[in-house]
């Protein structure tokens, strides 16, 4: 469907697309050069439960799909999805701006779940326990919760929602996917991929929308569970209300990621590593590294390296291939970004690199910022206290080990952390002493692989399991435990005592 001058991305229900109804819309943009590309359309609580009544209606049939036939699905859309990357990737680019190499690595990333999914009837198994009693087996078995609804941030409009759909779908569950209303399209060709890959109309649904779809989503009584990733004072929300409602939620927050350098560490490794995960996907990832801290004499050498490194990134278009960096999301965001970068100074910082005034001459309307890169940013200033998710890479100075880890626990995120040394013993008493859900040593974004499950502490999650890995599968299903006996006819009789296992 389309306005007079542009396309209007509308909901995916039943395998089809269905044009909005609300007459409520978002633009869209390319960040690379602030062109307008089209338009999403935004769902009213009516459009809501249309998306809902179709996950409700696909629900029966595919809780009652063998599991080996919905692994074999999830195998063919493994397929798929790795067969049309490029599709994916250029999809993310044009509306999210990150380079095109970067959207690679996310599409990657989120078939690593896609490949967990792949591995369903090894854990959804059970246990059995035989003869506890006599003649008295019990079995663990996990079922699936009904309806789940997933919420998802900008910032990676493939890889979150592969981390949320896959796995639960492949534990019977149907699901109704909100993506975010800035960048929406990636998410849709997922869905599309699904349907070719031939998932059943109303197994996976995408209803596009903002506050309004999300609000009526956590009130809907048909949606027994919500996955969210986004903002911290959002997730905080989106948990209140959702559990308010009598859902399962996990709600995913922001961060505020500190990177311990100790006096031993190799200085140019830390410098590389720093700068990579500082200013990759323009700082707008949840776990970039924000904050380096510098712990002893090293601080001057460690900002020299990191700044002959920042200064010297190629920043432009997305899809140029030359670029490593590209724009941020909206012109809003990054002047918002390049404040933090002007008010340092009268907050007590030094501005070692100023990336506010960079512009890329060919597209003079694009969203871009250079990099910029703060020294001595005291606790107390708004580049330390917020998370910025921007290019903005702030340097603290410590004197101790000790006052390091007192500064990284003192964090109200606990997203990631890492550490940067040669001394094992510093490494292992890092990994146990600081406090966030994800450590890195010498490893400055610690994201886990599918395998394990990846969530924060503190303000950076507010649920108790985490996403992918055995949590997801756990939070997709709800257990059942069986006590079953076949007695044989010895064992007639009345006992009104509580059933011992003896
Ligand atoms: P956001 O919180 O603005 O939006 C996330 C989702 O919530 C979107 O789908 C949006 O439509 C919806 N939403 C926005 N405002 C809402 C409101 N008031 N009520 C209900 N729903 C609302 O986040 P964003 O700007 O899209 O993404 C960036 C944030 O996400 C950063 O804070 C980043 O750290 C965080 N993030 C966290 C993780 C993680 O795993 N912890 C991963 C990626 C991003």
């Amino acid at each position: 469907m389309t306005t007079e001058q542009h396309p209007v991305l509308g909901h995916w229900i039943n395998n089809r697309s269905l044009p909005g109804g609300s007459g409520r819309e978002a633009p869209l943009h390319n960040p690379a050069d602030g062109t307008r590309t089209g338009s999403v359309a935004l769902a009213s609580a009516t459009e809501v439960d249309t998306a809902v009544a179709a996950a409700v209606a696909a629900g029966p049939g595919w809780r009652a799909t063998s599991l080996s036939r919905r692994t074999g699905l999830l195998y063919r859309y493994r397929e798929l999805l790795a067969a049309r990357r490029e599709e994916v990737a250029r999809r993310i680019t044009a509306e999210h701006g990150k380079v095109h190499s970067d959207a690679l690595g996310e599409v990657a990333r989120g078939l690593e779940i896609v490949e967990l999914a792949c591995s369903a009837p090894e854990k959804l198994k059970g246990e059995l326990s035989t003869e506890v009693s006599a003649r008295i087996d019990v079995s663990s078995l996990r079922q699936p919760l009904g309806v789940v609804a997933g919420i998802t941030p900008f910032n990676f409009p493939a890889m979150v929602p592969l981390w949320m759909f896959p796995l639960a779908v492949v534990c019977g569950n149907t699901f109704l996917l909100k993506p975010s209303e800035k960048d929406p399209t990636a998410a849709r060709y997922l869905a599309e991929l699904a349907a070719e890959a031939g998932f059943p109309p109303g197994v996976l649904n995408v209803v596009n929308g903002d506050r309004e779809a999300v609000e009526a989503l956590l009130d809907h009584p048909d949606i027994a569970a919500v996955s969210f990733v986004g903002s911290t004072e959002v997730a905080r929300a989106v948990q209140l209300r959702a559990v308010g409602a009598g859902k399962r939620v996990q709600a995913l927050g922001g961060a505020k990621n500190h990177m311990v350098v100790l006096p031993d560490a190799d200085l140019d490794h830390a410098a590389d590593q720093a700068v990579n995960a500082a200013y990759g996907s323009a700082g707008e990832r949840c776990m970039a590294i924000s904050v380096v801290v510098a712990v002893g004499a090293i601080g001057d050498e460690l900002v020299r390296r990191i700044a002959e490194r920042a200064e010297r990134l190629r920043i432009g278009p997305g899809d140029d291939p030359a670029s490593e960096m590209g724009p941020l999301i909206s012109r809003e965001h990054r002047d918002r970004v390049a404040a933090y970068v002007h008010n340092a100074p009268e907050q007590g910082a030094e501005v070692v690199v100023d990336g506010t005034g960079y512009r890329v001459p060919d597209h003079p309307d694009g969203y871009y910022l250079g990099v910029s890169l703060l020294d001595r940013v005291s606790t107390d200033a708004d580049a330390y206290r917020d998370e910025i998710f921007g290019p903005v890479l702030a340097v603290v100075r410590v004197g101790t080990y000790e006052e390091a880890v007192a500064l990284v626990n003192g964090s109200r995120w606990g997203n990631g952390a890492a550490v940067f040394t040669r001394d094992g013993g510093a490494a292992r008493r890092f990994q146990l002493e600081v406090e966030a859900g994800m450590v890195g040593v010498n490893v400055p974004i610690p994201v886990p692989v599918g395998a394990h499950s990846f969530g924060g502490w503190k303000d950076s999650l507010f649920g108790d399991l985490h996403i992918y890995g055995n949590d997801g599968i756990a939070f997709y299903t709800r257990g059942k435990v069986v006590t079953t006996r076949w007695p044989d006819p010895s064992d007639a009789g009345v006992d009104l005592g509580f059933p011992r296992h003896d």
